[in-house]
């Protein structure tokens, strides 16, 4: 993001707008809706801008521009449609530190101006960083035609709700639980002012209740589209947000900015937050009355340890909940379009991990090996030769399929297709080092179309 979006406030500003073609009559209509002090200067003007310096809406000198029109100005337009002249009207802007946009030319703006959906005191700005004004365009009618008229009406009603809750919960994060819980109600763009005085009796009945609570939930593979609803509710509600490595970023960003964030991640072989440490975090924030989301990789009760901190939870007596995720496996399959289990050739797969507390994990090595055994892999890459080897000596087939998906759902995807002959070399080779999901019996489907979404190839 090159450009940050933010609202000026404009009441009583001086505003400079140099031209009186259509240039600067197109700035001018979104800036006639503002409340700043509103000066063209050119020696002469359109019949519209002229209507509007006939209404008060701005006002005309008639007369070439000068430097010291620059004095005491919040914006400056150039839109003098003489490309000579908006550049020394950009030079000595800049000279002077004011802010100046200039009509169709990217490289001489401090801003621009975006696609606006007024629904005032509700604005909503949209910009393509100068890319695409058509797109702007379009997506601000998409939009627009979603969002009710009486937004403006709900949004002040709020305000005057917010006044006087300092005074109902003194307490700022009680404030801030508040109105987690009141926009936790998923359809806001359906609410209307009639309802709102019972869904705010509603949250501060709630609120009353000062239960902690934690939600144990499922951040998917990493693709933000893969996040359930559920998921998307808890974290916009949650007052903490726990969570580990593999949660991607696309996918926190769905909490508050306000919500308190803490890392637990644990790095394969490397430092990590000890277990009794997170569930001692887990306890302690939600007896403090908080909503905390434990956010999990994939699923939270697939290699999660979500057992461990569900039992110190029990133990503390802290109620909780689990919102399930879409667990890699399931996704990295997807992503190669075969089916996990399939009719006539595999009646089980095991989800299984490549390590556990010792090191590479053993497991039952015999029913593995079985030609028609199938199994997806957790945390195997380190252990990709000795899990190999292990498949080898009890009896698989040398060019049994393995297709290992890294990264799976997420941009940088990769999917590397490999036999058990060659598996760890085929891993070293493709830059391999996960997150990744050994899919073992398991060749990419040879359909293109299925793939080329995903994988580009
Ligand atoms: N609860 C998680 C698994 C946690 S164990 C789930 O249900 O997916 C961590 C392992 O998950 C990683 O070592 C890797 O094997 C796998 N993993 C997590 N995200 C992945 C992704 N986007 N693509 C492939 N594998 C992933």
């Amino acid at each position: 993001m090159r450009y940050l979006p933010i609202h000026v406030d404009l009441q009583g500003e001086n505003v400079l707008i140099a031209g009186g073609g259509k240039a600067a009559e197109a700035k001018l209509r979104t800036l006639v809706a503002t409340d700043a002090n509103l000066i063209v200067i050119a020696p002469e003007i359109s019949a519209e801008i002229r209507r509007w310096v006939e209404t008060d809406k701005c006002v005309w000198e008639a007369r070439a521009f000068t430097n010291a029109d620059l004095d005491n100005k919040r914006l400056v337009y150039a839109a003098t449609e003489d490309q000579a002249l908006d550049t020394c009207i950009v030079e000595q802007a800049r000279a002077r530190g004011v802010l100046v946009n200039t009509a169709d030319n990217k490289q001489a703006s401090d801003f621009f101006s975006p696609a606006i959906i007024d629904r005032s005191p509700v604005t909503i700005s949209i910009g393509t960083e100068g890319t695409s004004p058509g797109l702007a365009r379009a997506l601000k009618a998409d939009i627009e035609a979603r969002l009710p008229e009486s937004l403006g009406r709900l949004a002040l009603s709020l305000g005057n709700v917010r006044k006087h809750l300092t005074h109902l919960l003194p307490d700022f994060t009680k404030r801030q639980q508040f109105w987690a819980k009141l926009f936790n109600a998923k359809d806001v763009l359906n609410w209307n002012e009639r309802d709102l005085q019972s869904k705010i009796d509603a949250a501060l009945a709630d609120n009353d209740a000062g239960l902690g609570h934690v939600a144990l939930v499922g951040a998917g593979p990493g693709d933000p589209d893969l996040l359930t609803h559920q998921a998307r509710h808890k974290l916009f509600a949650a007052d903490v947000i726990v969570y580990d490595r593999l949660v991607s970023e696309a996918v926190l960003s769905f909490g508050r900015k306000e919500a308190e964030y803490i890392y637990v991640g644990k790095i394969p072989n490397g430092k990590s937050t000890p277990q009794t440490e997170i569930n001692a975090i887990l306890v302690q924030k939600a007896s403090e009355g908080l909503s905390v989301v434990r956010l999990k990789g994939g699923d939270p009760l697939v290699f999660g340890r979500a057992d461990e901190e569900i039992d110190a939870l029990v133990a503390a007596n802290i109620s909780f909940e689990i919102c399930p995720g879409i667990t890699s496996a399931a996704a990295a399959a997807a992503a190669i379009g075969v089916s996990l289990t399939s009719r006539g050739q595999n009646k089980a797969v095991s989800l299984i991990t490549g390590h556990d507390t010792k090191g590479f994990a053993e497991q039952d090595w015999t029913t593995l090996a079985r030609p028609d055994s199938r199994a997806a892999i957790y945390m195997g890459v380190g252990a990709a030769r000795f899990i190999q080897g292990r498949l080898l000596v009890h009896g698989a087939a040398s060019n049994l399929p393995v297709t290992v998906v890294e990264n799976a759902s997420r941009p940088e995807q990769i999917i590397v297709a490999s036999s058990l002959a060659t598996l760890a070399d085929d891993l070293v080779a493709g830059g391999i080092k996960g997150p990744a999901i050994l899919l073992i019996g398991y060749a990419v489907r040879e359909v293109k179309s299925v793939l080329a979404q995903k994988t580009g190839t």
